[in-house]
């Protein structure tokens, strides 16, 4: 008789073990996940978190859910391939300024995309199929699923000196060398404010030298723009690194996320804006992100877009956004305050003014693998390897705790 076999593809399949990526940094979760200490303390994990500790709804969203759930006039049809219209008017709007000639010279295309992540993808995928030039220059370090990104999108990965160990700042001069050291139109990745992992940004007359040499050396900036009004509390100050890009009328690629400064992190929802040459480009440019975007999942998901649009179009409920996301900020900022005078306090050895010279969610506190693996150990805090710590999840109680840990861990 026939015997019904089924066939087993992947246990004998030499190709899967555990992807290495994952092999790095998740033993921090799960020994974050199953240790009993009621006191442990959880700095990995790149989200805010209130004064108690607690994940964060904007009462702002709160309200702007409950008028779409009273508003019988909204259906869950499939939205468009490239998203809500008003969404993406209003996107490209809060990036790149009111009164953005790209925008009244209709050169600015805008597509709703599945959060900073889903943004960055899609125009990499975009650039492999359009651009000539497959090299992307990424900062080093950057966030590390920037690498993976581009990679899978057929794009080849580089990087440029970014973060100085020595002096726990920007290595500016390296940074200008290896890109003004870019092949021709080459791909260079900048994130506009609150750099992820390092904390570090280019003042204003630094940005102005890096687009100097961006242009001139013919390069094409994408900006990944995951924390605009996280960093200064302010979303127009943190946009300028873009605008200025922007203004010299050169192309330009920006994914926008709303996780953070909407704290909209599981509804996925962000846009790819790219700033092209004329109206003419950016029609052929829109009809081929379409092309992208359509095999891949058909159409972004609503309920996020429909969110951000009720609040970017109503004058007060937006007024009450910014209120909102500048006490995210504020919050932030004076976590950073308070660690650094703590650890001041117990008179720890080193330089630690890194900590509040650095902006945005993340610190990277010059701690080496050694050192983070030990703070685990003996005080149940938890980091990244890397030596990364996120300022967003401490609060009052918790800085002396990471700052005795700190002082243990260097002396
Ligand atoms: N870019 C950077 C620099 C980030 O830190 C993050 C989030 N960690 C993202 C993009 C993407 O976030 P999301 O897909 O949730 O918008």
């Amino acid at each position: 008789s026939f015997e019904l076999k089924p066939a087993n593809f992947f246990e004998s399949n030499p190709v899967i073990g555990v992807a290495p990526i994952f092999e790095k940094d998740l033993p921090v979760i799960f020994a974050c996940r199953d240790d009993p200490c009621p006191v442990k303390l959880n700095l990995s994990a790149g989200a805010y978190r209130t004064e108690e500790g607690k994940p964060l709804v904007l009462e702002v969203v709160r309200k702007a859910e409950q008028q779409l759930a009273n508003d019988l006039s909204c259906d869950k049809g499939y939205l468009p391939i490239d998203g809500l219209a008003d969404f993406n008017k209003l996107s490209a709007k809060l990036i790149l300024g009111d009164d953005s000639h790209a925008v009244e010279e209709n050169r600015v295309v805008t597509i709703q995309c599945l959060s900073g992540t889903g943004s960055l993808r899609v125009g990499a995928e975009f650039l492999a199929k359009h651009h000539q030039q497959r090299v992307v220059f990424v900062p080093n370090p950057t966030w590390g699923n920037h690498p993976f990104i581009f990679t899978l999108a057929g794009l080849y990965v580089e990087y440029f000196r970014y973060y100085d160990p020595q002096t726990r700042g920007l290595d500016f001069e390296g940074m200008l060398e290896d890109i003004g050291a870019a092949p021709s139109g080459a791909i260079v990745v900048l994130q506009s404010c609150a750099h992820n992992p390092t904390g570090i940004d280019p003042t204003l007359e630094q940005w102005e030298k890096i687009r100097q040499i961006v242009r001139s050396k013919g390069l094409l900036p994408f900006f990944d723009t995951a924390y605009q009004g996280f960093a200064s509390g302010n979303l127009d100050s943190d946009a300028q690194s873009v605008r200025m890009f922007v203004a010299d009328g050169g192309e330009c690629f920006i994914a926008q996320s709303f996780a953070k400064n909407m704290g909209l992190y599981g509804e996925r929802i962000g846009a790819l804006t790219i700033v092209c040459t004329s109206q003419d480009v950016a029609r052929k440019v829109h009809s081929q992100v379409l092309l992208v975007v359509r095999p891949m999942y058909l159409s972004p998901p609503m309920h996020g877009a429909s969110i951000v649009t009720t609040i970017l179009k109503n004058s007060d409920m937006y007024k009450d956004w910014t209120i909102e996301l500048k006490g995210m900020a504020d919050r932030i900022i004076s976590m950073r305050q308070q660690l650094y005078e703590a650890i001041q306090a117990r008179g720890t050895p080193g330089d630690w003014s890194h900590i509040i010279k650095q902006i945005g969610m993340f610190s990277f506190t010059g701690l080496n693998e050694k050192q983070v693996r030990w703070m685990a150990k003996e005080y149940h805090i938890y980091m990244t390897y890397d030596g990364r710590i996120s300022i967003a999840s401490l609060n009052s109680k918790t800085v002396p705790q990471l700052a005795d840990a700190i002082h243990a861990a260097v002396t």
